[in-house]
């Protein structure tokens, strides 16, 4: 890992404009960077502003929604600052994203081998027959069989876990700084879950890429991620290294979620889950957003909203409980 990150995003805001005035806070005040070979992990319930957190730094959140505030830094180049056409050509070049649903971002009616192509004769100028050739071997890279075969066969010929792969090989075609997964194995059965997991593992190691990984699977962050982001209410809540966040966990939204798992390799007293739903980001408690849920409640937790603070060495927190003087759980 060098010292310069692939990614800087500092003071993120992401607001949906609804009817009635309201506006939905998806993401808010939210700042991280991913180092070149690292996974970052990026977890929380359904709601919390992961995904939108993936979009705007793809540049591709849509109406209503709208990055009103912050920074995104990939490689010292100021996203938020390029035209449309720039970063169309940083897209596919030196990020990349993944979704859950592969056969909604393949497009039906062409053929594996057209989508593949397509990408490398845009990106990288290549003729038709180098574009085929680097095609053939980015399905061999994914662990695509009969890599020959398959390029002239159409997405819905294929299983999901195979158009996983192939929306991997566009993804990396161009081999990409940064890779944003966004919950790509959960429409998967747990067996090819785990196979895609580790060939992203793999891809990362080979091309020395960054990857935000998005879950809501702990279990998956436990086994690839370096570190942890946990999300709630459209902010960092808990971050840290992976082991350290699992271990010693601090946030009681993070203890929420390790509690509604079971078979963790970590010591939980005993399978809950936490009450209550994430609520809509037009309408946040007026304190801590987790403050309705939480079981340690405080009156100043309904008051105002903590700061995220470096609570012990690499290990930050958004919790009034671990301020200077207080004394945890
Ligand atoms: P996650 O990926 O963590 O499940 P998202 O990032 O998709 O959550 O969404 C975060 C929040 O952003 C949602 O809870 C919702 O309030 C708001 N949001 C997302 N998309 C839209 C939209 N198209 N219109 C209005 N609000 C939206
Ligand atoms: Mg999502």
């Amino acid at each position: 890992m060098t010292n310069q990150p692939v990614l800087e995003v500092e003071k993120l805001k992401t607001y949906f404009y609804l009817e009635d005035e309201k506006v939905a806070k998806a993401v808010d005040d939210v700042s991280f960077s991913i180092y070149p070979g690292e996974t970052v992990a990026l977890v929380g319930e359904s709601g919390s502003g992961k995904s939108m957190t993936g979009l705007s730094i793809m540049r591709l959140v849509r109406e209503p929604g709208k990055i009103v505030d912050g920074t995104i830094t990939l490689n010292q180049t100021d996203l938020l600052a390029l035209h449309n056409r720039e970063i169309t050509s940083i897209r596919g070049n030196d990020i990349a994203m993944i979704f859950q649903e592969p056969m909604t971002a393949l497009n039906p009616v062409f053929t594996i081998g057209n989508q593949i192509t397509e990408v490398l004769r845009k990106h990288k100028n290549m003729s038709k027959q180098a574009a085929h050739k680097k095609a053939i071997e980015l399905l061999n890279m994914v662990g695509i069989p009969r890599a020959k075969e398959i390029i002239h066969e159409y997405p819905h010929q294929l299983s999901g876990g195979m158009r996983q792969r192939v929306m991997i090989a566009i993804a990396i075609s161009c081999e990409p700084k940064l890779l944003i997964a966004d919950e790509p194995t959960t429409a998967l059965d747990v067996t090819i879950q785990a196979q895609i997991l580790e060939l992203l593992e793999e891809l990362k190691g080979k091309l020395g890429m960054g990857l935000l990984l998005i879950t809501h699977d702990l279990g998956v962050v436990y086994e690839y991620a370096n570190r942890v982001m946990v999300m709630y209410g459209g902010q960092i809540v808990e971050h840290s290294h992976t082991k350290q966040l699992l271990q010693l966990t601090k946030h009681p939204y993070t203890e929420g979620l390790l509690k509604s798992i079971p078979n963790m390799e970590v010591e939980v007293d005993r399978l809950g889950t936490i009450k209550g739903i994430v609520p809509p980001a037009y309408q946040f408690p007026k304190g801590c957003r987790f403050s309705d849920r939480c079981p340690y409640v405080m009156e100043k937790c309904r008051e105002s909203n903590p700061d995220l603070l470096e609570v012990a060495s690499n290990h930050e927190v958004r919790c009034y409980l671990y301020e200077e003087g207080a004394h945890g759980k």
